[in-house]
């Protein structure tokens, strides 16, 4: 048997957060005595397939149909029952993101399957099949156990370092006869934001609040980001005044991270904002007010004015890069 991991591309391109789910599914895979199939969906090259491999896939079943290179959710999951009912699978690994909630459901109630949505470790067989993941918009942590025949996981992107190993997949062709009414939302258009390190996917965070006083500091931010190689983001209120475009907003109401630095400069730290940022792997904090709440959530703080502090670390980053 084999555990099944779904995987996105953009444009033919297979991006971490996949790759990860693969490493997932392999790692469950190796502790079951199973195998992992990735489903590839939508026009991709061969090598970018096989090379999942190297994440851990023995082989990968290929849905070669142009329509599936936009999200179909009802597409996607008749694309993913196709490939459990080829592998008698028991096991389906997609990631808990935008796309992998609207398709590990509706694969979900097809098989009576019990679905773990943001999973943070691999699961305790000894026990039974026991998952922790994170709840209350990441403020505290549960075990669950899924005790159905079929299980869906939809695993936490950012969770695992990738480790590279030697090996190439086997690719099949995997024949899906789609009805027409999983087609029935068309996607007109996408409009990409481009230029900038995708804030979704980024290590490396550089995020403002408030406490930048202005549009007119947000070359501050930037510059520092630029060094760094980092992504920007800041919190609801600077999105609201339109200091920053909205799909840079991260928390409660905007986009939840999981990057391994977070560097939060003048945000004062508030419960809504932490839900989209303590799943960070580290937090920097720069604030003026030492009673900022963030400093609670922070691994390392520093308390000073912004305007100061920003030129630099950023001209110290530069001398780091230097001299490497
Ligand atoms: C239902 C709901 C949903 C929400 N969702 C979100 C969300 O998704 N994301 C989000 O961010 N917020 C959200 N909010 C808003 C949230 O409650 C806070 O109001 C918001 O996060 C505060 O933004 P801020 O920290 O940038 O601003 P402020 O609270 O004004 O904080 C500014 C901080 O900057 C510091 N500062 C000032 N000057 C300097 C300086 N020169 N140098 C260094 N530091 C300085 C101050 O000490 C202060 O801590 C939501 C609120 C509600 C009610």
């Amino acid at each position: 048997m084999s555990v099944i991991v779904l995987v996105e591309h953009d444009g033919g391109v297979i991006k971490k957060k996949n790759l990860e789910a693969v490493q997932y599914a392999a790692g469950i895979a190796q502790k079951t005595g199973e195998t992992a199939t990735a489903v590839v969906l939508g026009t991709i090259g061969a090598a970018e397939m096989e090379n999942l491999g190297q994440y851990g896939a023995q082989k990968v079943l290929h849905v070669d149909d142009a329509r599936l290179n936009d999200l179909h959710a009802p597409a996607y999951a008749r694309a993913l029952l196709a490939a459990v009912q080829k592998e008698g699978s028991k096991l389906i690994v997609t990631l808990n993101d935008i796309n992998g909630r609207a398709v590990a459901p509706r694969v979900a109630v097809q098989l009576n399957a019990g679905v773990v949505a943001g999973a943070l470790i691999y699961p305790d067989l000894e026990n039974g099949f026991v998952i922790k993941k994170s709840v209350f918009s990441g403020k505290a942590f549960a075990n669950v156990n899924i005790t159905s025949d079929v299980k869906v996981i939809m695993l936490m992107p950012n969770t695992f370092p990738l480790n590279k190993v030697d090996g190439k997949a086997v690719v099949e062709k995997l024949a899906v006869n789609f009805e027409e009414k999983v087609f029935n939302v068309k996607v007109k258009e996408v409009n990409k934001v481009t230029g900038e390190i995708a804030l979704a996917d980024a290590g490396l965070v550089v995020s403002g609040g408030r406490g930048m006083k202005g549009p007119e500091n947000w070359g501050l931010i930037e510059d520092l980001a630029k060094e760094l190689g980092a992504a920007t983001a800041c919190s609801r209120p600077v999105a609201d005044a339109h200091w920053r475009p909205h799909h840079e907003h991260v928390g409660q109401t905007g986009g939840a991270i999981r990057p391994d630095l977070y560097i939060a400069i003048g945000i004062s730290g508030a419960i809504q904002h932490l839900a989209g940022v303590n799943g960070s792997k580290t937090i920097v904090v720069i604030n003026n007010d030492p009673e900022a709440p963030f400093f609670k959530a922070a691994n390392y703080g520093v308390v000073g004015n912004a305007m100061d502090i920003l030129p630099s670390l950023t001209a110290a980053v530069k001398k780091f890069h230097q001299h490497k």
